[in-house]
């Protein structure tokens, strides 16, 4: 488990940040990576959820991915959260994933700049990865790796940072001496702790408070605000497709007759339906779901509106060839633009 380096305002988030419940990232060997991927994270800096713990949430609820899919986030304050071992096969770059190692600046540098935190920690953690693993020789910007030259990322000259090869002291006994084999533990004090001090206000408020919070501002903020509205964050229940219930019934996992009927309990009558035969697919959408395989080439429909989380798809994005990387009952994940989209969208 690599990654965790002694530079300064590097912070162990890897027990921070959201998880799948169930799945994971593949573990590659770390000798085979060979490049640093950077990117910028495409939302404007100071807004909420713009910071590693929100890409993090979109990753998973909306994306259905492992976790985050960077191993670092550079906050505009420069505080570098190191999010996944670098052997991991996160996600960032398609096809390059095996061999690439992301980091993603939080910013729109379309419109925005980094901060000059950012870029001292850009060029602290760069050379830092480079001095501790030698084998991580390339560093490239996502629009550079072949495939992704369409790509608007990540919008800034981070050449032109990495051409000042200033770097910081690392700071004692900040995280010198932790062994890197195990994700460190969570601080003494935790975000709920954390939010009755500041509800008591003994961290002040605004800028004070950011300062006197560091990193773990956003996540206390949030916690402050379910605490004053008096609601607490609810887990989401895991819903099955009808598909996978087909799959676990006729694995046995669902029993026979009454005890089918209960474990199912209201799908009972749409699975036992595809089982006899007289349905052959759920009936839940009126577009029939297609057969699609992972690693399959589909074309994005013209006619398509909508991703399947939403937002409107792009028209350049219409009418061009992708790979398929995820299949769910109604959407498939398309692996270069890392966005769920409707079967009956893709052809
Ligand atoms: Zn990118």
């Amino acid at each position: 488990m690599a990654g965790l380096l002694n530079i300064p305002k590097l912070v162990d988030f890897r027990n921070k940040v959201k998880r799948h419940p169930s799945l994971e990232f593949p573990v590659l060997s770390l000798k085979g990576k060979t490049t640093i991927a950077v990117h910028h994270s495409l939302t404007k800096q100071g807004l909420a959820g713009s910071n590693a713990e929100g890409y993090a949430r979109y990753h998973v609820d909306t994306l259905g991915w492992p976790s985050i899919g960077y191993s670092y986030v550079i906050e505009p304050d420069g505080t570098i959260k190191f999010c996944n071992d670098i052997e991991l096969r996160t996600y960032h770059v398609g096809d390059h994933n095996n061999y690439a190692v992301g980091i993603c600046l939080t910013g729109d540098f379309r419109t925005e700049k980094p901060t000059k935190a950012q870029e001292e920690s850009l060029r602290n953690l760069v050379f830092g990865l480079q001095k501790a693993y030698p084998h991580l020789k390339f560093v490239k910007g996502h629009n550079e790796f072949s495939g992704y030259e369409w790509k608007a990322c990540p919008c800034f000259d981070y050449k032109a940072i990495l051409a000042n090869k200033t770097i910081s002291k690392p700071i004692e006994n900040k995280v010198s001496g932790v062994s890197t084999s195990k994700p460190s533990k969570p601080k003494s004090k935790s975000i709920d702790q954390l939010a009755d001090e500041v509800i008591k206000g003994l961290h002040g408020s605004g800028a004070q408070r950011k300062n006197s919070l560091g990193s773990q501002y956003d996540a206390v903020q949030k916690r402050v605000n379910e605490k004053l509205l008096g609601s607490q964050p609810k887990p989401k229940p895991a819903t099955k497709s009808i598909d996978q219930l087909v799959k676990e019934t006729l694995a046995g996992k669902h029993g026979n007759g009454e005890a089918r009927k209960k474990s199912l309990g209201k799908n009972y009558k749409a699975v036992q339906d595809i089982i006899n035969g007289k349905s052959s697919a759920p009936k839940k959408t009126d577009s029939k779901p297609k057969t699609l395989k992972v690693g399959q080439k589909v074309k994005i429909k013209s006619s398509a509106k909508k991703y399947a989380t939403g937002q409107t798809i792009p028209s350049q994005y219409k009418n061009k060839t992708y790979t398929i990387q995820q299949v769910k009952s109604d959407r498939v994940l398309i692996k270069e633009l890392y966005s769920w989209v409707k079967k009956s969208d893709v052809q």
